[in-house]
């Protein structure tokens, strides 16, 4: 493994050396770490590709891209030796200014310090490849099939939504994806990294506390231009799928603005799918038979399961599979579609209008009971099941809650909670909590 040089993090998180090693099936970059501020002072972010991949000439722009974000949570500055382009050493700036005027409260501005400028503007790739960052989720299927023609490699990342550690569902990942890029005639090209273990604040790995979001508010896109960056003497162009619609644009990691900024000269990263709503994007993946066989939108991993088709996702794709009749093909669902299950599903706020464009569809369509079905979710029709099932829910909570308070002893207070919620509150409490509205209930007529 030879030695690239030194990137360093100044006054607190610092990499003090990193290297690369090509093999005929892995190529592996590595860098040593040292972070004031982290839990464990000194670490070592791995990124094993599977495939032979060539040291890039500025092989400093990936570590800034996967360290940039961190350091100024850290609020710390931020020295790479490595040889740096000329482009993103600019656009560094213009990245830490986007990212801390979307995120004043934990993102600060920082110094990045880069000695080892390349003179020159990175020759870019006149025919290069071109490939998709791919999850097998709804957008990379969009963004995939829209961009057939052009993609010849997808990128599977092990280390970001699927964990570093997972043994069970990785494998399967990977066999399904192979299939996929046979199927279509591309290559499959797949990472495992960890840098999301080592880097991410939500996950305990900075001393000061983080209790949102930070790889998907800020992050992921910067670990995808990493990769990206990695392998800029591969593609000439990569494919981020877009995570939200332009008519719902809001900060996030990964955003049209920010993910050009990424591109380094040899490597351009190109922002795709904005301009299509969710249900549009299923809407064009319904009429491909290998995406509907293995599509996978569930965010559980759960060891062995693809999809788990019970989370909210699993079942709002289902069910606008199930609008456009091609339910029944798409067989990485393996559980039935449970009408009476879903009326009982929570369904966060920030969903609505999510769901709106599933209730416009069904009603365009004449599928009366999936408009009624939505309609509940979403608070525009009275359920008195959901209303009932939240109260006890709630009672229970508050039973809980209560038992704690009085020192129940824990046995007891598990027994109490397999206890159902009427038998646990008296009727005086009981009457009023049945006839309380829920918020999201509203008394309109049917569909
Ligand atoms: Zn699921």
């Amino acid at each position: 493994m030879a030695g690239l040089g030194e990137i360093c993090f100044n006054a607190g998180v610092l990499v003090e050396s990193a290297s690369s090693s090509v093999g005929a099936d892995v190529s592996r970059f590595e860098a040593e770490v040292h972070a004031e501020t982290a839990r464990r002072p000194d670490f070592r972010i791995r990124f094993a590709v599977r495939s032979p991949v060539p040291a890039p000439a500025a092989a400093g722009d990936a570590w800034l891209a996967a360290l940039l974000l961190p350091a100024m949570f850290a609020g710390e500055d931020l020295e790479v030796r490595l040889p740096v382009s000329a482009r993103l050493t600019r656009t560094a700036n213009e990245i830490q200014a986007l990212m801390h005027s979307w995120y004043p409260d934990f993102l600060n501005r920082i110094t990045v310090r880069t000695p080892r400028v390349l003179p020159r503007a990175l020759p870019a790739q006149e025919r290069g490849a071109v490939a998709v960052f791919f999850s097998g989720g709804v957008d990379s299927w969009y963004s995939l099939l829209r961009n057939r023609e052009e993609v010849t490699h997808l990128l599977t990342v092990k280390g970001f939504d699927v964990p570093s550690a997972d043994q069970e569902l990785w494998p399967e990942i990977v066999r399904t994806h192979e299939r996929i890029a046979v199927e279509l005639g591309k290559t499959l090209v797949t990472i495992e990294t960890d840098l999301r273990d080592h880097v991410d604040p939500s996950h305990g790995c900075f001393q000061k506390p983080f209790a949102a979001d930070f790889w998907g508010k800020a992050m992921h896109g910067a670990g995808m231009a990493a990769v990206g960056l990695l392998l800029q003497h591969q593609f000439s162009r990569v494919i981020v799928p877009a995570s939200w619609q332009y008519a719902r644009l809001q900060p996030w990691g990964s955003h049209p603005v920010l993910d050009a900024l990424w591109s380094n000269g040899q490597v351009e990263f190109w922002h795709d799918g904005a301009e299509a709503s969710r249900l549009e994007k299923i809407r064009s993946l319904a009429g491909s038979q290998t995406a509907l066989r293995h599509l996978r939108v569930c965010p559980s991993d759960r060891p062995g399961r693809y999809n788990c088709g019970v989370c909210e996702k699993c079942r709002r794709t289902m069910l606008t599979l199930r609008l456009f009749g091609v339910l029944d093909q798409a067989r990485s669902f393996d559980q039935p579609l449970d009408f009476r299950a879903v009326e009982l599903m929570p369904v966060a706020r920030y969903l609505y209008p999510l769901y709106r464009e599933i209730l416009d569809e069904a009603r365009a369509r004449g599928e009366a009971d999936v408009a009624r079905l939505v309609r509940i979710l979403i608070g525009d029709k009275f359920s008195a099941r959901r209303r009932w099932h939240f109260c006890r829910q709630r009672a229970g909570a508050l039973a809980g809650r209560a038992a704690r308070k009085i020192g129940l002893p824990r046995w007891k207070r598990s027994l109490l909670k397999r206890l159902p919620a009427r038998w646990r509150l008296r009727p005086s409490v009981r009457q009023p909590l049945a006839r309380s509205p829920i918020p999201c209930a509203s008394a309109r007529s049917a569909c």
